[in-house]
């Protein structure tokens, strides 16, 4: 097995921590940059993410022809990781969700008119996207079979009704892409569809109030009273919601855990700057075992993290679905982010609990990655599915020819 980068890759992986170093983390310092619900306010997020284009850093999920870099999954994980050691560096290049997942998503099943309407803009920056599935009790949350919003055809055009929550991005999103029940088959009862905030019939009920920071936009309540969606913004065919779904839905997991190991990695970064020179009883924190314990056991846990989320990048890169790797990977990623966050809050002692460090924001935000996009639970549950029907054989390594 070879485990090196190829030049080219490594070569990108370097561009990013430089650009990193050098134009997204200095604006952590500055109180006012998380001043839109502890967010960069997006009129300081411009300037940046006009140099990131500069520098050829951006949108790296979509194919060239559209404005992206067009590159394999395995380039992601390295890129996402190097970018997310400042909270601000996947908005910078514009990595970050959910615009990153409804790119890719677009980009794989689009049709070529749907992919200039709907994706270039994204892409380009100049519109932001949400991703409307969950619902609340009784609708879908963690199971998609549950969901109630109807889309009922109404003469040459389809009319949809009911009630969305926690859709990220909505109070900002232009393009939304919304899966809606058209019939009650279990496995084609779901369709997904495409449509723009200025249609009517549709409206943000309220920005629901949440524990962390928040993306731009927040998490909204969304009520649907007839908004209208014609044929050709129909994304694959009626019928096909679940399967655009797991296409979505796989790779933004992934991504999430690219995104997450580094910030897990940010957190061990300051707690050793801080340990390496606050003393007690005698000794540098950092000369201390039980010190030294709880940092290696991140350490470790943080790569096989990486471990796993460079395995299943690989496998979607060539062609795989790679479901339960994805889920392997998710549930040991949130779990890690956690971790680091509570240790290194644990070895900055009370400064750990300020505002004087990104700490606090990153141990809030990391509890919502136990939860979004399938809870951990759910993902426990697939694993089990998978062993249950592939006995001894759910470890095997794919063999080559
Ligand atoms: C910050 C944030 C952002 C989000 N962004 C979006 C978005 O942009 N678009 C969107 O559509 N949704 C979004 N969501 C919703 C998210 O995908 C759902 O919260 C998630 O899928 C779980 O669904 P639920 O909340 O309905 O939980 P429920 O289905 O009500 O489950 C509640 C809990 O029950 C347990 N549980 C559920 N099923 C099982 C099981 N099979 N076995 C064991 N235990 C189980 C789990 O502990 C779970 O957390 C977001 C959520 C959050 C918190």
């Amino acid at each position: 097995m070879d485990f090196t980068l190829s030049p080219e890759i490594e070569a990108l992986r370097l561009r990013v921590r430089a650009f990193v170093e050098q134009h997204v983390l200095p604006l952590e310092s500055d109180p006012e940059n998380f001043a839109e619900h502890e967010n960069i306010p997006l009129e300081r997020l411009k300037p940046l993410q006009a140099k990131a284009k500069a520098a050829g850093l951006w949108a790296p999920q979509t194919p060239i022809q559209y404005g992206g870099m067009g590159l394999p999954m395995v380039a992601w994980a390295m890129m996402y990781e190097e970018a997310n050691r400042s909270l601000f560096g996947p908005l910078a290049m514009n990595c970050c969700a959910p615009d990153d997942g409804n790119m890719n998503l677009l980009s794989k099943v689009g049709t070529p008119a749907q992919k200039d309407k709907w994706l270039r803009p994204i892409v380009d920056g100049t519109v932001r996207s949400a991703f409307v599935m969950t619902e609340p009790a009784p609708g879908g949350g963690s199971d998609p079979s549950m969901i109630r919003t109807r889309a009922e055809r109404k003469g040459d055009r389809w009319s949809i009704t009911g009630r969305k929550w926690f859709i990220t991005g909505a109070g900002v999103a232009s393009h939304f892409i919304l899966l809606a029940r058209t019939s009650d088959d279990a496995r084609r009862g779901l369709t997904a569809f495409l449509y723009h905030r200025d249609q009517p019939g549709w409206r943000i009920v309220r920005r629901i109030p949440i524990m962390g920071p928040e993306e731009h936009g927040g998490h909204c309540e969304l009520e649907f009273d007839g908004l209208e969606i014609s044929d050709d913004n129909v994304l694959m065919q009626v019928g096909d919601g679940l399967k655009a779904t797991q296409i979505r839905l796989g790779p933004a997991r992934l991504t999430h855990c690219m995104r997450w190991l580094g910030l897990a990695k940010r957190c061990m970064e300051i707690a050793q700057a801080y340990v390496a020179e606050r003393e007690g009883f005698g000794i540098r924190l950092a000369d201390r075992e039980s010190v030294q314990i709880k940092l290696g056991t991140v350490a470790h846990q943080i790569q096989i993290g990486r471990l796993l989320t460079m395995h299943a990048a690989w496998m979607l890169d060539q062609g795989d679905r790679a479901r339960k790797e994805v889920s392997m990977a998710k549930v040991h990623v949130a779990d890690t982010l956690h971790n680091a966050a509570d240790v290194a809050i644990q070895l900055n002692g009370a400064r750990g609990y300020s505002k004087d460090t990104v700490l606090e924001w990153i141990y809030r935000y990391a509890r919502q990655a136990r939860l979004v996009d399938g809870a951990s639970e759910v993902h426990q549950m697939v694993l089990a599915r998978f062993m249950r029907d592939e006995g001894r054989d759910f470890w095997h390594w794919g063999a080559g020819a």
